[in-house]
């Protein structure tokens, strides 16, 4: 079965596709700057060579137009004929409370996602998109929507209420959904693999650290509580991103600097977190190599980080009464050894003491505590391989 991921954002689409019999990726790639001057396509197959083209896009039809001519191409294709492609699954960023789990696309699915764009403004109306001109493009394919937050609904209602008027939840469904949850489903899920104990059995802490930053609480295979909340803005304080602020400080802002809520969303989602902090960068590299040269605020930044990361398992492992495993993951996760160091220092409490020579890798599944307690572990995520299981699974059925 041959299953193509597409991922569309509001200008780009990521696709790969993906063999589920042989467990292998046959390409990847990505679509830019969709509808915008100088959009390209990046394709690139697994086993060797890469296709650049620089060419206008004028629409996610364009692209995806583009990309399958890409996929069955005879130099740079993997397949003959889109024929080929058994089934599709799109990433949605937002499934409200009404998916709790992947679903086959209908008409009906499809309305119900458009009745969630007010939720998702940014990210639902270009997934929804995807999935139209897949449908147009890839008719004899059945596709799936596998959503973000899907793996959250398990999160108690004391953990998911805001202490708002009841009446907000009620009529604008303002409650905490959380994100990233195919990446803590799919780490959390290699997790229990490598300790070689079922996930049933085990508390595991996910910290998917990346541009966007979440920790998650997965407590017997569900996701108990999530740092993340009614958009991806909460929890840690992220790439350019706030995380939690006292919610005061915003009517504050803005009528000391004279702004509308367009004006403070932008600072809040796109001018803070560590890059507004540091004064430097949204990336961590950066303020890794900042801090080494003796800058104050890129340290400053990634102290911040790193206590929230820190606070975040404690108080997950209070959510779960007690951990057996914190998982690292996301470009951060996977390739920061010196942040995962200092996260872990000060959490021999909870029985987990790194060990720095397990810890001095990157991008690769290994265990980086000492023997006996509790254990943390490096998981790279794969979203991708997560939506095609789940789509293989409902495509069976
Ligand atoms: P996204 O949330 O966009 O998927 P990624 O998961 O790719 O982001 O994470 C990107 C972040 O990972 C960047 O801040 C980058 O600096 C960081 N990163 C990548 N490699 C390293 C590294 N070797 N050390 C520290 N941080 C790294």
């Amino acid at each position: 079965m041959v299953i193509l991921v597409v991922n569309c954002g509001s200008s780009s689409v990521k696709y790969k596709l993906l063999d589920m019999q042989e467990k292998k990726e046959l390409v990847s790639g990505l679509a830019e700057r969709i509808g915008i001057e100088g959009s390209k396509i990046k394709h690139e197959k697994a086993d060797g060579g890469t296709l650049k083209l620089e060419q206008n896009l004028a629409d996610h039809k364009a692209a995806l137009e583009k990309i399958i001519e890409c996929l069955t191409d005879d130099e740079y294709g993997v397949v003959n004929d889109i024929a080929e492609i058994t089934a599709v699954g799109h990433r949605v960023v937002h499934g409200g409370e009404k998916f709790n789990k992947a679903v086959l696309i209908n008409e009906d699915v499809l309305n119900e996602l458009e009745s969630l764009f007010d939720l998702a403004p940014l990210h639902n109306p270009p997934n929804v998109v995807g999935i139209k001109t897949c449908q147009e493009l890839i008719p004899h394919a059945p596709q799936v929507a596998v959503f973000d937050t899907a793996f959250h609904q398990t999160i108690p209602d004391y953990a998911f209420n805001y202490a708002l008027p009841y009446q907000y939840y009620e009529k604008y469904g303002i409650r905490k959904y959380g994100f990233h949850g195919t990446s803590h489903k799919y780490v959390s899920g290699r997790a229990a693999t490598m300790l070689g104990k079922p996930l049933t059995d085990l508390k595991v802490v996910v910290c998917h650290l990346g541009n966007g930053s979440s920790i998650t609480a997965v407590k017997n295979g569900v996701s108990v509580d999530t740092t993340m909340g009614f958009t991806p803005l909460a929890g840690l304080p992220m790439g350019t991103r706030t995380g939690d602020i006292d919610p005061a400080i915003i009517p504050f802002i803005m009528e000391k600097e004279n702004l509308q809520p367009d004006d403070i969303s932008n600072i809040m989602n796109k001018k803070s977190g560590v890059l507004g902090v540091s004064g430097i960068s949204s990336d961590f590299r950066d303020l890794e190599d900042a801090e080494a040269n003796g800058n104050e605020r890129a340290a400053l930044a990634l102290n911040m980080f790193i206590y929230g990361v820190k606070r975040w398992i404690g108080a997950f492992g209070a959510a779960m009464g007690g951990l057996d495993a914190v998982a690292f993951t996301g470009g951060i996760g996977e390739n920061g050894k010196e942040l995962r160091e200092k996260v872990l220092t000060g959490l021999e409490y909870l029985g987990l003491e790194v060990d720095a020579e397990k810890n001095n890798i990157r991008g690769k599944e290994q265990i980086i505590t000492k023997d006996g307690g509790a254990v943390a572990m490096v998981v790279p995520t794969n979203e991708e391989l997560m939506i095609a299981k789940e789509t293989e699974a409902l495509v069976i059925k």
